[in-house]
């Protein structure tokens, strides 16, 4: 639910509301519809959310310590839990028959191991490891970790509280020692619209201030209020040297990520909002301008599909059946209306299984060969002719190989 918390706004434009409310935001560009109500927060009628959900993708880079083995202190630490795929439990097949074998035994190589084995020290590094936090290290009960968001737009002078839900904390960690923390968030307000999600996405997904004066948005569960700026380094800890953090909120602030992220100010998103159809303008340009508009990744025209020109001459809501895509370098969305039961029910399960391992693939292959790049570019250190740089430019060497092998 958007709540603009300090006087009657338009939650997408901020136009400043007088009463009564109006049924539509008077800006011409804006347009948008609002539920009537006397007082409290302006409600939106139009993109209900009926199914939805947004993954926060952090690529990252860990170092080859001489130290303790991060992996290892991840699979020892108590708060992860590997996740392992069994050839013969029909759920796990399913979840991954998907791919070609030589993809399947990539991703999914704990699909080969022997029982057992899985976090024990094997002979071969695993090409991929995936992980689970356990959610009550947050607080989290059966359904996740309820918190509050709350952030300020300066620009439209809005301040906005949302009530989301953290399901899912996962962490796949590749031989290249390339890393993805995933966290996967709900809006948990039942009334909750499309603009509601792309605005928390837009702001949880920021880990360093965008500009001069932007305001990081602030996180609170129970008594316990911290940043995405602490969150990260918390869920992380492992990958560094220190004790691991009580919560959140025990990082101090400043503190700097025990990885070498590949983007230093956001984390990528992956979305899918299914809407209710019943819950738009009549004004279907406007419709579609609001939603072209509130998209934190672009829609892609060539990605969409629409439905056949024929059907939309004939019905005049034909157009609720594409499927906005967008792909760039932040991140991946699709959205549909609730019009059929694969918009229902299935595609936002094909989004965020099958689909995304093939985005989470594709970000691999870039992440790597980035740095890759940034390894060899370091010539310095690698030409030096101590042993020191001999041993780097083997590690490189051994992880160039293993990428044209393996990717
Ligand atoms: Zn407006």
């Amino acid at each position: 639910m958007t709540s603009a918390t300090a006087s009657r706004q338009c939650p997408v434009c901020g136009f400043e509301l007088r009463d009564p409310l109006p049924a539509v935001c008077p800006r011409p560009s804006c347009g948008v519809e609002f539920l009537p109500g006397v007082s409290g927060p302006v409600r939106l009628r139009p993109f209900r959310l009926v199914n939805h959900y947004a993954l926060f993708v952090l690529p990252f880079s860990f170092p080859e310590t001489d130290g303790a083995d991060p992996v290892r202190r991840v699979a020892e630490s108590g708060r992860w839990r590997q996740r392992v795929f069994s050839a013969t439990d029909p759920a796990d097949v399913d979840r991954t028959e998907y791919f070609l074998p030589y993809i399947r035994r990539f991703l999914f190589p704990t699909l080969y191991e022997v029982p057992g084995t899985a976090t024990k020290g094997t002979d071969s590094t695993p090409t991929c490891r995936h992980f689970e936090l356990d959610l009550a290290r947050l607080g989290g009960g059966p359904k996740g970790v309820e918190l509050t968001l709350r952030c300020h737009d300066s620009r439209k002078k809005v301040s906005f509280q949302h009530a989301l839900r953290l399901t899912q904390v996962e962490l796949v960690l590749f031989t290249f020692r390339v890393g993805f923390l995933v966290l996967r968030v709900e809006c948990a307000d039942a009334g909750a619209t499309f603009f509601d999600q792309m605005n928390v996405v837009a702001y949880l997904r920021t880990i360093a201030p965008l500009y001069r004066g932007f305001e990081m948005p602030e996180l609170s569960t129970g008594s316990a209020r911290f940043g995405v700026p602490q969150l990260l380094p918390f869920l992380l800890a492992e990958f560094g040297g220190a004790l691991l953090p009580s919560g959140p909120e025990a990082v101090p602030a400043g503190t700097s990520l025990p990885v070498k992220p590949i983007y230093d100010d956001r984390m990528m998103v992956y979305t899918f909002s299914c809407l209710d159809k019943d819950a738009c303008l009549a004004d279907a340009p406007r419709c579609q301008a609001l939603l072209h508009r509130a998209t934190v990744v672009n829609f892609d025209k060539a990605a969409s599909t629409l439905p056949e020109r024929e059907q939309i001459g004939k019905e005049p809501n034909a157009w609720l059946r594409t499927r906005w895509q967008g792909f760039s370098k932040d991140g991946g969305t699709l959205v549909v209306f609730n019009t059929d039961a694969y918009h229902e029910r299935y595609a936002g399960v094909y989004h965020g299984t099958y689909y995304f391992d093939v985005f989470l693939l594709a970000a691999l292959q870039r992440v790597t060969l980035l740095t890759l790049f940034e390894r060899l570019a370091d010539t310095q250190a690698l030409t030096r002719g101590s042993g020191a740089s001999r041993r780097l430019m083997r590690r490189v060497r051994r992880d160039l190989l293993l990428f044209k092998n393996q990717c």
